[in-house]
């Protein structure tokens, strides 16, 4: 029989294997199984279902249709993720704006420039079809994690942003959405099933889903950069630069990754003209 600080110091080991008993979890802190890392099966995904890089962006989130969102450019939050990264720089440095101002700088960037709606999505959980009843599971204001997160008091140093001023700036663009059509709300149907992290590279594929039996959080690494760097310069704030929008952005995905997709396996993935690559890089906790 081992002893509780010996189980302890094998945890790496013991989070792999599922234990049962509710009350050892709860000594070991263990709280999610650990999905064990899938190079080939990850790989085998990524080929199938790898789709040319296209104009539009989209959350990270792994329950996408191919239909509505193919190819676009996948980041934590959508649009709105710009957003938040600039209202915790706006908090850090005090340059003094309302979280309606920071939004509406990111939205005339993105409307000025052609590069489609402002995207932001919500879920089935928390905005059921009409008709049907009302059940908001996650007793929270929008379906999307990384917005959500961001709002509930219990986050929100990790985020380095005030969780009144998201749940501020989610109202005005729930409500803006109402009347614009240049806001794309989209409502993701399902559970959230991902069974790992792919941050891609590239800026040329991505990889859509086309089962949603089988998802991935999906990160767009070099196009979301590539992005922010047009993002920052034509916003022009004087005190924001690319690299203040890059850390509070990598900053507030990996609280993200850590609430939401504890255990999975993260991947990086590469490609070498059409043929990917994938690498396992870490599990996250
Ligand atoms: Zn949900
Ligand atoms: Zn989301």
């Amino acid at each position: 029989m081992n002893t509780l600080r010996q189980l302890k110091e094998e945890l790496p080991l013991i989070n792999k294997i599922h234990i049962k008993q509710l009350r050892l979890r709860r000594i070991l802190g263990v709280n999610d199984t650990i999905v064990p890392a899938d190079v080939e099966g990850t790989l085998a995904y990524v080929k199938k279902n790898t789709v040319p890089a296209k104009e539009g962006r989209k959350c990270v989130d792994g329950r996408y249709t191919s239909k509505t969102s193919r190819g676009m450019l996948a980041r934590a939050g959508g649009d709105c993720g710009y957003v938040m990264a600039l209202m915790a720089i706006n908090n850090k440095k005090k340059l003094g704006m309302t979280p309606e101002q920071c939004f509406n700088i990111v939205y005339k960037v993105i409307q000025q420039r052609m590069h489609g709606p402002f995207c932001i999505h919500t879920d089935h959980h928390v905005d059921p079809e009409t008709g049907k009843e009302h059940t908001n599971i996650h007793k929270t204001i929008i379906g999307c994690g990384h917005l959500s997160k961001a709002a509930n008091q219990k986050f929100r140093e990790k985020y380095d942003v005030a969780n009144k001023d998201m749940k501020k700036v989610i109202a005005y663009v729930r409500n803006l959405a109402e009347i614009n059509n240049n806001i794309d709300m989209v409502n993701l149907e399902g559970d959230h099933k991902e069974q790992g992290v792919l941050l891609i590279d590239s800026e040329e594929y991505t990889v859509s889903a086309t089962d949603l039996h089988k998802m991935y959080f999906i990160y767009d690494k070099a196009r979301d950069e590539n992005f922010m760097r047009k993002l920052v310069k034509v916003m022009d704030i004087p005190g924001v630069t690319f690299e203040d929008m890059q850390e509070e952005s990598d900053k507030q995905l990996q609280v993200t990754l850590h609430l939401l997709a504890k255990g999975l396996p993260l991947y990086h993935v590469t490609y070498t003209y059409k043929t990917p690559k994938v690498e396992y890089i870490t599990t996250i906790i």
